[in-house]
Formats: C-alpha cells, sequence, structure tokens
C-alpha cells in the first residue's frame, strides 16, 4: 500500500519505518525542514533500539521517503496517518491546533477516495472535527479513523512490530478490510485487531493511560502506608501482583509518574470529563497523589537535614524537576547526571544546576546522593568507585534501585520509598 505519515516525530518515525518494514511505501511529511533534511540523509532523529537499521534499509530499498510537502506526500496514497502533537493547552485539554490545521489543509488538497488515520492521542470526538474540517473544503469521499498508538518509547520499534492489541475506531466496512489488511503482518502471532466505534478507539487511549496512572498512584500510596505501618512495599508488591487479576507491571512506587504521556493525558481526561459534566472523582485524586509523591523524597531529604538545606550540596542522578526546584528553593546546591535528559534540561534550566560528565563525577564534594530515575547504570553502579568518590555515605533513593540490607551493610545510611530503611 501507499501510505503518507504526517508528522514525523516519534510516533510518525517508528510507524512510517514499520509500514515501510513490511512492503509499505511511505511518505512521511513534517514541517520542520531541518529534520526532513537529516532524515532525507539518512540521519536518524531519535534513539530507539533497533530502529536504525530498518530506517537505513528501508531507505535504500525506495520505501521510505521523507519531505516538507503535504501534497507531494499524498499524492497516490491510499492512507493517510496524522501522528501529530496534541500538547496541553492551557486549560490542561489537548490542543488540537496541530490535527485540525491539517485536516483543513487536506480539505483544500483531496482527490479521490482517502482513508485519513489519527494516531495521535486525541479527545473523544476528534475524528468527528477532523471530518468537518475536511468537509469544509472537499465534498468527494473520505473516510476518519481513529486508530491510537500504545507504543513506548525505548521499546517503540517491539511495541509497533508486535502490539499486544491494535486498535481501530471505524464504521465503514471498507476502512476495516484496508486497516485488517495494512495490520496483518504485525498480528501473526494472534494478537487482535479489536474494531469500534471511533469514539470508543479515542476513549480507549485515555482509558488506558489513565488506569495505569491509577496504578501508579495507587501504589505510591500503599508505599505511604507502608512507612508508617513498619511494612515493606517490595513484598507487598510481590504478593498482589501475582494475583493476575492484579498483574506485576506497573506497582513500582516511586517519586511520581511523569514523561510526555501520562501527565497530559490524565490531565486531558479529567478535562473531558468535567466538559460532560461527569465529575472524575479517581482520576482526580490519581492527580493529586502524583503531586504530593514527587515531593516525597524532599521531604524525607528535609527532615533528615532538620529542615536546614541551606548551603547543602546533593549529587542527583536522574533529573526530575519538581525535586531540583524543591531543593534549590530550601537552598541547596545540585551537580546531576542523567545518560540522556541532559541535553533538554540544560535548554530549559541552564546553570540553576551543574553537570556531571558521569555519574561518579557528580558525586564529588556532595552532602548526599538522590536518586530520581532508574536507567540500568544506576541501577548497577561500581559500588568501590562510588566508595572513593562519596564524602558522605548517605543515599536517597526515589526509585528503589538498592537492595535495604546490602547497603547497610556497605555502610550507607539508605532511605527509599515504602522500605524500612537506616535508623538515623
Ligand atoms: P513529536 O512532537 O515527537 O512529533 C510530532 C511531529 O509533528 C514533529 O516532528 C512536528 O514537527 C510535526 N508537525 C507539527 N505540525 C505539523 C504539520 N502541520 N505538518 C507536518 N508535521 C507537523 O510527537 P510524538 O511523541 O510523535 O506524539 C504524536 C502524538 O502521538 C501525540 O498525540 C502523542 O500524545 C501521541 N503518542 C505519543 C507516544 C510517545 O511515546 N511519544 C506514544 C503514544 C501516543
Amino acid at each position: 500500500m501507499k501510505i503518507a505519515i504526517v508528522g514525523t516525530g516519534y510516533v510518525g518515525l517508528v510507524t512510517g519505518t514499520c509500514f515501510a518494514e513490511t512492503g509499505n511505501k511511505v511518505t512521511c511529511v513534517d514541517i520542520d525542514k531541518i529534520k526532513v533534511e537529516k532524515l532525507s540523509a539518512g540521519q536518524i532523529t531519535i534513539y530507539e533500539p533497533g530502529l536504525e537499521k530498518i530506517f537505513l534499509r528501508n531507505i535504500k530499498e525506495g520505501r521510505l521517503k521523507f519531505t516538507t510537502e503535504l501534497e507531494e506526500a499524498i499524492e497516490d496514497t491510499e492512507i493517510i496517518f496524522l501522528a501529530l502533537p496534541t500538547p496541553p493547552g492551557a486549560d490542561g485539554s489537548a490542543d488540537l491546533k496541530y490535527v485540525l490545521g491539517v485536516a483543513d489543509h487536506l480539505g483544500k488538497i483531496l482527490k479521490g477516495y482517502k482513508v485519513i488515520v489519527n494516531k495521535s492521542t486525541v479527545p473523544v470526538g476528534t475524528a468527528d472535527k477532523v471530518s468537518a474540517a475536511i468537509a469544509k473544503h472537499y465534498n468527494g469521499e473520505y473516510d476518519v479513523v481513529s486508530n491510537p498508538e500504545f507504543l513506548r518509547e525505548g521499546v517503540a520499534v517491539d511495541d509497533f512490530m508486535k502490539p499486544n492489541r491494535v486498535v481501530v475506531g471505524t464504521r465503514s466496512e471498507r476502512v476495516k478490510k484496508l486497516m485488517s489488511d495494512l495490520y496483518a503482518p504485525f498480528v501473526r502471532q494472534g494478537n487482535p485487531v479489536i474494531f469500534m466505534d471511533e469514539r470508543s478507539s479515542e476513549l480507549t487511549k485515555y482509558a488506558a493511560n489513565s488506569f495505569l496512572a491509577t496504578k501508579i498512584s495507587f501504589m505510591n500510596e500503599i508505599a505511604q502506608l507502608c512507612e508508617r505501618m513498619g511494612a515493606d512495599v517490595d513484598m507487598v508488591r510481590r504478593g498482589i501482583g501475582s494475583d493476575d487479576r492484579i498483574g506485576k507491571r506497573f506497582l513500582f512506587p516511586g517519586i511520581g509518574y511523569g514523561g510526555s504521556c501520562f501527565p497530559k493525558d490524565v490531565q486531558a481526561l479529567i478535562k473531558s470529563s468535567d466538559e460532560v459534566n461527569y465529575d472524575f472523582e479517581i482520576l482526580k485524586a490519581v492527580e493529586k497523589v502524583n503531586a504530593h509523591q514527587k515531593l516525597h523524597l524532599v521531604e524525607k531529604i528535609k527532615a533528615y537535614y532538620e529542615n536546614n538545606l541551606q548551603g547543602k550540596h546533593f549529587a542527583l542522578w536522574g533529573l526530575a524537576f519538581k525535586p531540583i526546584d524543591a531543593l534549590i528553593n530550601a537552598g541547596a546546591t545540585i551537580t546531576a547526571y542523567d545518560p540522556e535528559a541532559m541535553p533538554n534540561v540544560k535548554a530549559q534550566i541552564g546553570d540553576k544546576i551543574n553537570y556531571a560528565e558521569n555519574q561518579y563525577q557528580a558525586l564529588e564534594g556532595a552532602a548526599a546522593l538522590i536518586i530520581a530515575t532508574e536507567w540500568s547504570e544506576f541501577r548497577t553502579p561500581d559500588f568501590d568507585l562510588m566508595e572513593q568518590k562519596i564524602q558522605n555515605k548517605i543515599v536517597f533513593d526515589g526509585r528503589n534501585l538498592f537492595d535495604v540490607q546490602k547497603m547497610i551493610e556497605l555502610g550507607y545510611y539508605y532511605e527509599s520509598i515504602g522500605r524500612s530503611g537506616s535508623e538515623k
């Protein structure tokens, strides 16, 4: 099939590349000229394990192309995917200006029957809005379909090539056949392509992310109880996770969920619920718990230093904005290391904190180490090197990376989330 992908960011590039890999001819469009130039020259713009190899192979074999021209991209295509940003607007609802802007443009240039498939995460009713935006300028035949994306960054190629399920929102038999054929190579092992109406499909994506966020906030509250009741959240997690009605995943307590999807999707579903006069109480609590949890580790640190962080210097493994702000506002300084996020964070907060070249350098001169994210290199550090660099063997671990007993045996003062730690 001939496919156009509009928006060549995270979702667009993975989608385009994987569809090309199964033999389709794919043209990816983006308004970002520099991005398109790089991609056309064979330079990949995101890091995803396994993606570069198939990206290069499909460019070489002529199945994957890039352009800035929407009109050129949709020529002769049957299917047009939208993988455009839907960032939170000022009131928390998903901003549809990119999606509806492209829909409006498509209305002006469509010729002949096309299927417009929305892969962006969008509020219920967006398929109708896209359809109406096209209909303003175009009175030919077309279908607008919802096909939410469930890939996770870091394992995006695997998620796309072997999805647990594919959700397609359409009531058109013609589209069902087309989408079944398109996804057939990805569901050979028998995972379902679930067809439903457009609105249910749009809601499915928000329901999935909101449910996962709920699981995380629930476990963070159980961790709070563990700390107050002398129980161990690792044991409780294993105890409940082995019940297959509950499942093992998303039961890890920490310093709250973050990232590019959960906060915005939870917020957007709360907003959509308000708009239909439904007070989504659980989800509001999920957000509230998450906001508290982001500061829980900082509260532990403050308690340890008896509320006096003035002039204290901390090493931070993993960048997390809320703790950084709270520590700095309390008069502390920070040297951070993060294997991925440093360039972005540097661009946003500049020299508010210091940046180390590696996780061990960050430890130099620090009163304590604070762990905020769970990169694998943090999980298995060189404890001998750590011992040489760290002045005070004090660790506040927001991700429960280490075994409590092991840390105590190594002579550390160690606090984590929902587990008993060192006695002060
Ligand atoms: P992204 O910001 O990485 O990519 C969006 C791309 O669209 C950018 O390259 C941008 O330049 C381009 N763009 C903007 N306006 C355009 C226009 N008018 N024409 C052509 N291109 C245009 O975003 P993303 O992470 O790929 O997310 C896209 C959607 O998918 C969002 O709704 C997001 O919520 C959803 N989603 C993301 C993930 C994820 O893990 N990143 C997972 C599932 C769903």
